[in-house]
């Protein structure tokens, strides 16, 4: 780092640290819980909405309880979409409470059960239609197909829920490189949209002039509203306010770049180290493909108007990372983000304890060196095989010297069955995560590195008596 670069300070990291996360981490509490309410009752209110405009008198014959049975899974299951859509259209109030990683991994749960509404949507109405009219299932989907209007959409939709739903599996989704997944993911769009028409056109439930249709209409466009202003304005507003174009790119060991960017107005995204940006680099090959990378430093600006530099570090994992170390400097950068809550802003202690293992290093990196503790109040742990994978440990070991910081640095090959986070050595001489951070129990914990290994960390950090608000680990698997 040039030492004549001078590093944005936000005004919000100088208020005294205490009051601010004792404070910041209920008010994030509070927030997930009325997201978790808002979420719930939004179901019931679909399905409320059915029995207020008479849905259960349906429920006289057993034709009519097929039909009646389809509708409600239909609504419960296109509300569950709706929330799907909101959870990955990374608003700021969901990104903010929850977190990035857990809104997608929500937003994942609930694939398989609303597939499993919809996919009951359609054969009950099926069965119930026919029972009514004298027909198996399979021709009245030929007739529904063929006469009513908005119904051969409404199938394909389907179709189109099951290919996304279906390349979602983890078992599925492995097979496949990040790009082909993610454009197939683009469908969901496309599934959605196809299923919208049916439900005003066909049946009375959302007939004209009704309330129910009304709330239903507001329901679709603001998703769609949401999903329009935070995936696409905010990335372009983003992107053409930074102009970041790749300055050079490092090579800090075999496989790993770092890439520096410059750009304008950085002062606006100072504080925000160990979060992650989606990184979309413009040149031939790499423009169709956005990555998720986290800040492995904080902005460091050098001129007027925020101008200065970023920087991500990038381990090769897969072709699209590949690429990156070729990157040539001044390639354009289109940005989305910052996402996460690994930063400052999921503080709940006066305490940290950072540990990293592998590229997952990066980003505590960052974050240690801004996020606010007294010297002798953090204490930071790496992880690695061997002490070539120490990226960017000089500076790491700078700056726990400079801010009063103790740092581990455990290497080795890993214990047998991966039962631990500790190299095999380290398992068999006998410390716990309290030998090395003797407080963690009133620390925040922060965690990053490969999930098997994570998982075994927040074990461990659990059963030392960290308490969930106190525990912040962030995944990029998809
Ligand atoms: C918040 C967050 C931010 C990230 N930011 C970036 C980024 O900026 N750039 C980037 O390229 N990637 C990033 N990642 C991706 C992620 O860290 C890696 O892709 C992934 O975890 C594999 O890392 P690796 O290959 O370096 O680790 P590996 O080389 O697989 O492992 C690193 C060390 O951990 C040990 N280990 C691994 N698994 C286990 C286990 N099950 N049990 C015990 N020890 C184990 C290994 O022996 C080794 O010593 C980020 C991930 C997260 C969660």
């Amino acid at each position: 780092m040039n030492p004549s670069l001078q590093m944005a300070v936000p005004a919000a990291a100088r208020r005294p640290p205490v009051e601010r996360f004792r404070g910041q981490s209920r008010s994030r509490m509070l927030r997930t819980d009325l997201l978790a309410v808002l979420a719930w009752a939004s179901v019931a209110l679909a399905v409320a909405l059915w029995l207020a405009d008479g849905g259960a008198a349906g429920f006289s014959t057993l034709a009519g309880s097929f039909t009646a049975l389809g509708i409600v899974a239909g609504l419960a299951g296109m509300d569950l979409v709706l929330l799907m859509l909101l959870l990955a259209a990374r608003i700021p109030l969901v990104d903010g409470a929850v977190g990035h990683d857990r809104a997608l991994e929500f937003h994942r749960k609930l694939g398989k059960p609303s597939l499993y509404l919809l996919l009951a949507h359609g054969i009950l109405i099926a069965i119930g239609y026919g029972m009514a009219e004298g027909l198996d299932p399979v021709s009245e989907l030929a007739v529904l197909w063929a006469l009513v209007p908005d119904m051969s959409l409404a199938i394909v939709s389907l179709g189109l829920f099951i290919s996304v739903v279906v390349t979602s599996l983890v078992a599925v989704r492995r097979r496949f490189p990040y790009e082909f997944w993610y454009a197939i993911h683009l469908l969901t769009y496309a599934a959605v949209l196809t299923a919208i028409p049916h439900q005003f056109s066909a049946g009375a439930h959302f007939a004209e002039g009704t309330w129910q249709r009304w709330y239903w209409l507001a329901v679709c466009i603001a998703t769609g509203a949401a999903l329009v202003h935070y995936r696409v304005l905010e990335p372009l507003v983003a992107t053409v306010r930074h102009q970041l174009k790749v300055s050079r790119t490092v090579p800090e060991a075999p496989g790993v770049v770092s890439i520096e960017l410059t750009g304008r107005h950085l002062d606006e995204l100072a504080g925000h180290g160990g979060r992650f940006f989606t990184w979309r680099f413009l040149s031939p090959g790499t423009w169709w493909h956005p990555h998720p990378f986290s800040l492995s430093a904080e902005p460091a600006l050098s001129g007027s108007s925020g101008r200065g530099r970023l920087r991500i570090t990038v381990r090769n994992l897969g072709h699209g990372s590949a690429q990156l170390a070729r990157l040539k400097p001044g390639t354009r950068v289109a940005i989305e983000g910052p996402y996460g809550l690994f930063s400052t802003a999921a503080r709940s202690r006066n305490r940290v304890v950072l540990i990293g293992a592998g590229i997952g290093i990066t980003p505590i990196r960052a974050l240690l060196e801004r996020t606010p503790f007294e010297p002798g109040n953090a204490t930071v742990i790496l992880r690695d095989h061997s002490e070539a994978e120490l990226y960017l440990g000089e500076e790491i070991l700078e700056l726990c010297r400079r801010r009063g910081a103790t740092l581990f640095h455990l290497t080795g090959v890993r214990s047998p069955g991966g039962q631990s986070w500790l190299p095999e050595s380290a398992v068999r001489s006998g410390p716990r995560l309290a030998s090395y951070a003797p407080d963690v129990a009133d620390a925040d914990v922060y965690i990053c590195g490969p999930s098997a290994w994570a998982r075994t960390v927040i074990g461990e950090a659990r059963a030392a008596g960290v308490r969930e608000e106190q525990l912040h680990y962030e995944r990029f698997d998809w």
